[in-house]
């Protein structure tokens, strides 16, 4: 197993279960500093929701078929998370997006300037950790999720993650991508004060506050745990502004200090593992 997919994912989980129990939770109105148990959704500690459940869903297709990407198994997974609690937790699908939803029941992606929320970028970082190019990534994408600002979301996410993985710096990165509109913060993101970053279930608030959480981590004494806190602390889509932080920062700085201890209480932890390759 690779030790930086294995970060990753994890650091992926443990977001998305840190934001769990506070999510629609406004800015200001909580802190978490641990790993805690109920709150929004009624869950025990360390339950982890939809993100990584459909992120797992992705990496059993993918490993299923030899690295390949294959829409049809990838979509196939999906179908079997949602009707049948497959890759989840605890074999229960509390947390669902309405456009996952539809795009999933309709077998039809979902295409209007409204369904641009976080649900395929929330899932598409396995694709880092293979040859996908940027057309895989939008065809991942557009499972669900198939207006060019979501699928853009997650060609971006895809390649910091990848370029992390080469061992850049986040704080480098960022300002040497071109970004078209309606990405072009991204550049200069690092620079802005906590109120100019929104925290909501749109694609583009949660990839910006992901990104955000990453950069103002680095100088942190356990960059890990300080960039996932951050990320559930800004608020309202808590667990997958979380995940998406979680997941690149576990490949950025690794899980050494509060990150390894999480990833202990991860409900359902073998599922997790045995996902990887
Ligand atoms: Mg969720």
């Amino acid at each position: 197993m690779s030790e930086k997919l294995r970060d990753a994912i994890l650091g992926l989980a443990i977001g998305d279960a840190l934001g769990v129990p506070y999510e629609f939770r406004a800015r200001g109105s909580f802190t978490c500093t641990d790993m805690v148990g109920f709150g929004a959704h009624h869950q025990p500690l360390g339950t982890w929701s939809d993100d990584t459940a459909m992120a797992l869903a992705t990496m059993m297709a993918i490993k299923s078929q030899g690295g390949r990407i294959v829409i049809d198994t990838i979509r196939e997974n999906f179908e079997a998370w949602l009707k049948e609690g497959a890759f989840t937790a605890n074999g229960d699908v509390f947390d669902v997006g309405n456009t996952t939803w539809k795009a999933l029941t309709t077998g039809q992606p979902c295409v209007g300037p409204m369904e641009n929320g976080n649900g395929s970028l929330m899932r598409i970082l396995p694709l880092a950790f293979t040859g996908a190019i940027d057309e895989e990534i939008r065809a991942v994408s557009a499972i669900t999720h198939g207006h060019p600002i979501s699928m853009e979301a997650c060609v971006i996410y895809v390649e910091v993650a990848r370029r992390l993985l080469d061992g850049e710096l986040i704080g480098d990165i960022l300002p040497t991508l071109c970004y078209a509109h309606p990405f072009e913060r991204l550049s200069h993101l690092a620079e802005l004060p906590e109120e100019k970053i929104k925290s909501s279930g749109f694609v583009l608030d949660t990839l910006e506050a992901a990104l955000w959480a990453v950069c103002q981590a680095v100088d942190a004494e356990d960059p890990f745990a300080d960039a996932v806190l951050r990320a559930v602390n800004l608020g309202e889509d808590t667990d997958t502004v979380g995940a998406v932080a979680g997941g690149l920062a576990g490949i950025a700085f690794g899980l050494k200090g509060q990150g390894e201890k999480w990833a202990k209480q991860l409900r359902n932890r073998e599922l997790i593992l045995e996902c990887m390759w």
